[in-house]
């Protein structure tokens, strides 16, 4: 306390600083898991294997083929703000899943972290944090690509530990983020094996064979949504102003009780975006009695610097420079597929 009683102004030390980020960054398993396999993908992985026990309380381990980390640069990825993807002249025009270079950081300081990784030409080597501590850099023996795996995800932190769900609902919300990362990439195999649970294992492979979006993306969408989903959907593929928008749109007679089974993506990134779902919800309106809701896993692609990916630390909320459009662009894509499938709402045949 400086004179007066009144504390000073300090600035906290790292390890403190890591654990607040991690609250926002790392709040549950599955959230660890989503940052792993998004690095693995921006690392172009083909091959990603996710391993979990207890829920990924215990242990969470993601394996890949990506381009690896050198020896060198081990500590710097497991630095605060420290990454490979951006510059930081550009916040605006980011192509990565990442880019804040903190979740590595992040999972440091609240669980036992090691990364083994080979870049392509390099010795293979490993790095361990425990306590937001860094250790040496040592050799490890790996062919390619990198593993890293985390244990004891908030140890060190009981309060949290005690705001997670049972092993059940974590290894669901793990479920959930590999299922939806699965839809992102159609072209990347992923695997989740519950290692505690009998190994129980799911996985979707890659067809090597096909090129074409539309076939791996019905590939893949039958392996997560059902291939009832994709007997019963439209195909979708429209083009506005530099936003293009591709996917399956599901029938009017295949609608849900309840607005689960919509899935939007931006530019590859698995997003819940309000003004999304209300022009799917728009399109809709005249086909669908009220209370039903439509299924639809819909892509829009786009030049990164027309949407803002940075607004929220789970990065799930997006931007558009012009929402109008976006929101434009799905309302009539849909409409007019749902016409031409003999889905003419009254109000359009009249108009
Ligand atoms: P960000 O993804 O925002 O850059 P992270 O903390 O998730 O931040 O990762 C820090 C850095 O570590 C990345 O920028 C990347 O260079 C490297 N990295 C992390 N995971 C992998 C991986 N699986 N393969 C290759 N490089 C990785
Ligand atoms: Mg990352």
């Amino acid at each position: 306390k400086i004179p007066g009683g009144r504390p000073a102004i300090r600035p906290l030390d790292e390890a403190a600083v890591n654990r607040i980020a991690a609250g926002e960054v790392i709040e549950r398993p599955a959230a660890a898991v989503k940052e792993l396999v998004e690095n693995a993908l921006d690392a172009d992985a083909r091959r990603i294997e996710v391993a979990q026990a207890e829920g990924g309380k215990t242990l969470i381990r993601v394996t890949d083929d990506g381009h690896g980390i050198p020896a060198e640069d081990l500590p710097q990825a497991v630095a605060r703000h420290a990454t490979s993807k951006i510059d930081g002249s550009d916040l605006l025009n980011i192509a990565s899943y990442g880019f804040r270079g903190e979740a590595l950081a992040s999972i440091g300081a609240v669980a036992r972290l090691s990364i083994a990784s080979r870049a392509a030409g390099a010795e293979a080597a490993e790095i361990a944090v425990e306590g937001g501590r860094v250790g040496q850099v040592r050799p490890a023996a790996l062919r390619r690509g990198t593993v890293v795996e985390l244990r004891d995800l908030f140890h060190a932190t009981p309060a949290r530990l005690k705001f997670l769900r049972s092993d059940r609902a974590e290894a669901q919300a793990i479920g959930d983020v590999v299922r939806r990362l699965a839809m992102a990439e159609p072209f990347v195999s992923l695997t989740l094996t519950d290692v505690s649970g009998g190994g129980e294992k799911v996985s979707f492979r890659a067809d090597a064979e096909t090129g074409d979006l539309f076939d791996a993306l019905a590939g893949r969408l039958t392996r997560v949504l059902g291939a009832e989903f994709v007997r019963n959907a439209l195909r979708v593929e429209a083009e506005r102003e530099g936003l293009r928008l591709t996917g399956y749109a599901g029938l009017p007679t295949y609608s849900r009780g309840a607005a689960v089974a919509q899935h939007f993506f931006v530019n590859g990134r698995p997003v819940k975006d309000r003004m999304l779902l209300g022009a799917l919800r728009a399109a809709y309106m005249d086909v669908l009695p009220a209370g039903r809701h439509p299924a639809a896993a819909l892509y829009i692609d786009c030049p990164a610097e027309l949407v803002d990916v940075n607004v929220h630390p789970a990065k799930s909320e997006v931007r558009f420079r012009d929402p109008g459009t976006a929101r434009g662009l799905v309302v009539s894509a849909l409409r007019h597929a749902l016409a031409e499938a003999g889905h003419r709402a009254a109000t359009t045949v009249a108009g």
